[in-house]
């Protein structure tokens, strides 16, 4: 006998969509059936999802819960957290999801901040005590490497892949941007113990330069964030990184894919047989840069920039065709802890030239 059988909805699986019956026993979906097939099986309770959409088992990939947000984008508060686990997951939950995937290590985004000093697995489980007991679904972590990385850590990659944290996410860009030779090792090690990379990959020189150049053409508006922050940055910086991924023989996982240059160096990959996944973000999948000139259209950014109409197709195709294999939220929402759910945050800064103080 199960324990929950959820009846008659429109249930969502990665084969298609279609009304099924969905069996949970404990805290697992046990089966996922035609109408009425496990009526014979019996359950503890029964609930009627006719007309309703069912999700069993989504998972969030990228979420970023209760972390300190950088006083620059907290109108020059420190204290400020993003939201913690109960309203995060609760949110989660009553979109299908059912395990998120949030971050432990470095604080990429704070300048300035020194890598903990603590063990790959001691931070870890400091962030599970952040979680435990105060989170409606299932979570886990990718693990941040930033900057230069000494050899004890690398040394300790292969343990925390052995213990169950197989993703690392690391950066090319921005103050925490691992040097080329650091990201070659952590390659080598993560493939090697079977792991996977998670990459926010822009070409940092191309990123810089722009910022400069549009800086002194007075065209440094936040509004032009994409044109630093740029389709030839994500080619260049894509192709380098599956070149020394196949290299190391590692899999990846390009975190927010937003240009169709992307979209084909993925495609590229995996045609090529090589272990190389995309995730797309809802603003990239949803807006242009164009947006970004409506009233409080910068609400909307994430790093890198949204880009054009070709690119947001591009994505949208990629989702179909496979080279986009997941999507997420990047979920960062800004709260005062102390009067959840508490004051809306202008997330970025009006110009370039500000956010490149912030970021680097
Ligand atoms: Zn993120």
């Amino acid at each position: 006998m199960l324990d929950l059988i959820i009846k008659g909805g429109t249930v969502v699986t990665p084969d298609g969509v279609g009304i099924m019956d969905v069996g949970v026993q404990g805290e697992q979906i046990a089966a996922v059936a035609g109408p009425g097939v496990l009526d014979d099986v019996g359950a503890g309770e029964t609930i009627d999802a006719t007309g309703m959409i069912v999700l069993p088992g989504g998972i969030e990939p990228h979420a970023h819960i209760n972390v300190p947000v950088p006083d620059y984008w907290a109108g020059g508060d420190d204290g400020v957290f993003t939201q913690p686990p109960e309203g995060a997951s609760r949110a989660a939950a009553f979109g299908g999801v059912t395990t998120y995937v949030d971050f432990a290590g470095a604080l990429p985004l704070t300048p300035g901040a020194v890598p903990p000093a603590d063990p790959i697995m001691a931070q870890i489980e400091q962030r599970r005590d952040i979680f435990r007991g105060h989170s409606y679904t299932d979570y886990t972590f990718h693990y941040i490497l930033a900057g230069a990385i000494p050899p004890s850590t690398m040394g300790e990659i292969g343990e925390a892949i052995q213990s169950g944290v197989a993703s690392f996410k690391i950066f090319t860009t921005f103050h925490a941007r691992v040097p080329m030779g650091h990201l070659w090792e952590i390659f080598q090690e993560v493939g090697k113990h079977g792991g996977i990379m998670a990459v926010h990959a822009e070409e940092d020189d191309i990123v810089t330069y722009m910022e400069e150049k549009l800086e002194r053409e007075g065209r440094d508006h936040a509004s032009n964030l994409h044109l630093a922050h740029n389709n030839i940055s994500e080619d260049i910086s894509f192709r380098k990184v599956v070149r020394l991924a196949q290299k190391t023989e590692t899999g990846i996982y390009f975190v927010h894919t937003t240009a169709k240059e992307g979209v084909a160096a993925i495609a590229e990959a995996r045609a090529a047989q090589l272990p190389v996944y995309g995730e797309a973000l809802h603003n990239y999948l949803e807006f242009t840069c164009d947006d970004y000139l409506k009233p409080d259209g910068l609400a909307i950014h994430t790093y890198p920039a949204i880009k054009f109409s070709d690119d947001r197709e591009a994505l949208q195709q990629g989702l179909v065709d496979g080279p986009i294999c997941t999507t997420a939220t990047d979920e960062w929402t800004p709260t005062r802890t102390s009067s959840w759910p508490g004051t809306r945050y202008e997330p970025f800064a009006a110009d370039i030239t500000e956010s490149r103080r912030e970021c680097r």
